[in-house]
């Protein structure tokens, strides 16, 4: 098919889109500005006379509409529509910006220059970006202007996206909530922000967008009869007391309302908040705005009872991009249902209200200033400008800047890309383990590193707004219960834990068969009894946690081995030991005690550290003794013998009245003269570790243990131990021995 172009009917279009923008930028014109303006018109649309936009539609009316916008919607004045009619010519014709200046001044040039130096694409995930960011911001903060025809420029190729071929919208929407969106609202923007919001929302998920829009058309009857009903008593007394008003109710964004629903998981009708009510005061003089907004705030709640909790006042401290408002919520219960509804109510006025929806532009009217612009922004724009100044010409710092900045802009998400330039939004904080679940579970799953620029991080690497992340990954990688410390996202959470749980089911059974195959080996009968003895000797809480530390491979297989021999040699000790089931007294134990120690002096008193593989003896609670005490021995009826201090609350009685059971016990020679010393112990948690530090300290050294507490986080080892030890060399002999232990990394004395 030929395409037929009538180029008399879209002269007469392009005219009259002319003359439209002219009707809308009459109030604000001066002298001469009209010329100019047509000066601008008539050079733009010649020079790009033989261009057209991927529509098919001639290029000029993309300047056109341009320069509208910035007229209707975010009111700006000559200088700005001659800049906007003129946005793409030195980059896109045979003009420069010498022929800029010559034929409308240095201040359209300047702007023009700023205009073309930030039209390159932003790369994303490059320094170039980052670079291209910093420059639009360097303009911005020369002249605002330029930023904001940018906005307007950047809406209407949004609006005109249709045309685009996929991937190119999908560049476009990303960069525009990368980047435009944030802008818009940090310049007070607010109607320029949520078109763009939708807009990417309508290009990257098209079918929520379609579904919201829907959702919002076919209830439109039953909430505009709400919301009437609502407002009638408050529309009723505001004309009684002789206000002059607005009311109306004002459905929130798709995006937003999309946000919610996602961020809440919640379905469209379990939004209740899909509009909110305005009240917009026209006051007479501008000293009363404040007290006629309250007064709106007293009628509205004569009505409804408020949501206290929920009262945001922005009349006496405005936002930081300049927002003024009252917002409460209100209960209403429509006649005839018994059912409450929270209604957000905005109350502001008209001023408010235009700075609300066109932001800086705004300010400059009601300042009658055509540079200055409001507080806040003033404020923003100043801090921008020394950021910048910070921050010079190298490429690490426009990156660092560039972070830094949009950090500003969004405080709750991280904006990522993927290494084909893909938008990723993730929580703030995420890391690179984060981004690799949100791409795919399996990349989640062996992920071991990542790269991000170009760096080689680790998983556990949070992400910074703009950073370009590549996943590595390895076949042999498994997720670990580490993970989830590192890990933000819901998402990754819940795939982390799922993949855990399905491994340990593996290990558990492998682990069984371990120890099943092992036993058969060393000819030990596997029985309910043994595993349960096999689960208290490695110090684990259930049969389970035994099976899954063999599969896992934390206890060695031949562990049971020393088991089984540890286990023999205690059988053996007890058939040597004196049996002190039997003793009722203190002389038949003496008696005993000789036997075993043969021809020594002190033959008749149990020798505390020496005698404990002989005999069972404790150290009574209710005195503590340690090395050096006196102390004496008593033979209980079931407990065997306990050692108390002559000095025990209890020794006079038992003394006194149980003579008989009473024997002679000391301290091992070595021990008398024992002091207590304190270690320290670093290195890395295993199970059975604690086991093995206490076996070598008082099995092997027989050295008392007075304390000993043990901390473990994250894997990490902390013990601190108060022993007693005779002299320095016992003690270095025995830091020697704790340094070998497998996993100490350090033995250190404290005090
Ligand atoms: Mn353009």
């Amino acid at each position: 098919m030929e395409l037929v172009i009538d180029l008399e009917q879209e002269r007469q279009e392009i005219l009259k889109r002319y003359r439209k923008l002219l009707r809308a930028a009459k109030p604000l014109l001066k002298d001469n500005d009209a010329k100019l303006i047509k000066k601008a018109f008539h050079l733009s649309a010649e020079a790009h006379k033989d261009m057209r936009r991927k529509s098919g539609e001639p290029y000029i009316f993309h300047p056109l509409e341009v320069a509208q916008i910035c007229v209707e919607e975010i009111g700006l004045g000559t200088t700005s529509i001659i800049c906007a009619l003129l946005h793409d010519v030195v980059e896109d014709t045979h003009y420069t910006l010498t022929d800029m200046e010559r034929e409308f001044g240095p201040k359209v040039a300047q702007i023009i220059d700023g205009l073309t130096k930030i039209s390159g694409q932003f790369e994303f995930g490059t320094s170039q970006q980052a670079e291209n960011f910093r420059k639009m911001l360097l303009t911005l903060s020369d002249d605002i202007r330029v930023i904001l025809i940018k906005l307007a420029d950047r809406l209407h190729n949004m609006r005109t996206l249709d045309s685009m071929a996929r991937d190119k919208q999908l560049k476009i929407a990303s960069e525009t909530i990368f980047v435009y969106a944030p802008l818009a609202h940090r310049l007070g923007l607010h109607a320029i922000k949520t078109e763009l919001e939708d807009l990417h929302l309508k290009y990257t998920e098209p079918e929520d967008y379609n579904f919201i829009r829907e959702k919002l058309r076919a209830t439109r009857l039953s909430r505009d009869r709400f919301i009437s009903k609502f407002i009638e008593p408050i529309e009723n007394d505001l004309r009684e007391q002789g206000y002059n008003f607005a009311i109306k109710g004002r459905p929130k964004s798709i995006y937003s309302i999309w946000n919610k629903m996602r961020r809440q998981k919640k379905t469209f009708e379990e939004i209740y908040d899909l509009f909110a009510v305005r009240v917009i005061m026209d006051s007479a003089d501008p000293k009363e705005e404040k007290s006629d907004c309250w007064h709106a705030y007293s009628i509205v709640t004569d009505y409804y009872t408020p949501n206290i909790d929920r009262l945001k006042d922005w009349l006496a401290t405005p936002r930081a991009n300049g927002y003024e408002s009252l917002h409460i919520t209100v209960m209403y219960r429509p006649e005839g249902t018994d059912k409450g509804q929270w209604v957000e109510v905005q109350i502001r006025s008209k001023r408010m209200d235009e700075i609300a929806e066109k932001g800086v532009a705004a300010h400059w009217k009601y300042k009658g200033n055509d540079t200055k612009t409001g507080g806040g922004i003033d404020q923003w724009i100043s801090q921008v400008r020394e950021m910048l100044e910070t921050t010079r010409d190298s490429k690490a710092a426009a990156l660092d800047f560039l972070d830094d900045f949009r950090s500003n802009l969004f405080a709750e998400e991280v904006f990522v890309f993927t290494p084909k330039g893909e938008l990723r939004v993730l929580q703030r904080g995420a890391t690179a383990l984060d981004f690799a679940f949100d791409i795919h579970t399996h990349v989640g799953a062996h992920c071991i590193a990542a790269k991000v620029n170009n760096n080689l991080v680790p998983i556990s690497h949070t992400l910074n707004n703009g950073d370009q992340v590549e996943i590595i990954t390895a076949k042999r990688q498994k997720p670990s219960e580490d993970w989830l410390k590192f890990v933000v996202t819901s998402k990754a959470k819940a795939r982390i834990k799922d993949l855990i749980k399905e491994e340990n089911k593996q290990y558990i059974t492998d682990g069984r068969s371990i120890i099943e195959k092992r036993c058969k080996i060393l000819h030990i009968e596997v029985t309910h009894e043994l595993i349960n003895q096999l689960r208290a000797y490695f110090n684990c809480k259930t049969p389970n946690d035994l099976y899954y530390r063999f599969g896992k491979g934390y206890i060695q297989q031949d562990e049971i081995r020393k088991f089984k021999q540890e286990k023999e040699a205690k059988a053996n000790v007890q058939q040597a030991k004196i049996n002190t089931d039997d003793l009722q007294d203190g002389k038949q134990f003496t008696k005993e005690l000789r036997k075993i120690h043969g021809e020594r002096a002190d033959a008749d008193a149990l020798l505390i550290g020496e005698d404990m593989d002989k005999i069972d003896y404790i150290l009574s609670k209710c005195c503590n003794p340690i090395p050096g005490d006196d102390v004496f021995g008593f033979v209980t009826v079931n407990e065997g013998i306990k050692i108390h201090r002559t000095s025990c609350p209890n020794a006079p009685e038992l003394l006194s009245n149980h003579g008989n059971r009473v024997i002679k016990a000391k301290w091992t020679s070595q021990q008398k003269i024992a002091f207590l010393a304190g270690l320290k112990i670093d290195g890395t948690d295993r199970v059975g570790l604690v086991n093995d530090l206490t076996r070598i300290i008082s099995n092997e050294l027989h050295i008392n243990i007075r304390s000993i507490s043990v901390e473990t986080d994250e894997g990490i080892f902390e013990g601190y131990i108060k022993l007693y030890v005779y002299d320095t060399r016992h003690l270095d002999d025995l830091m020697k021995k704790l340094d070998k232990v497998e996993g100490v990394y350090r033995v250190t004395r404290f005090d």
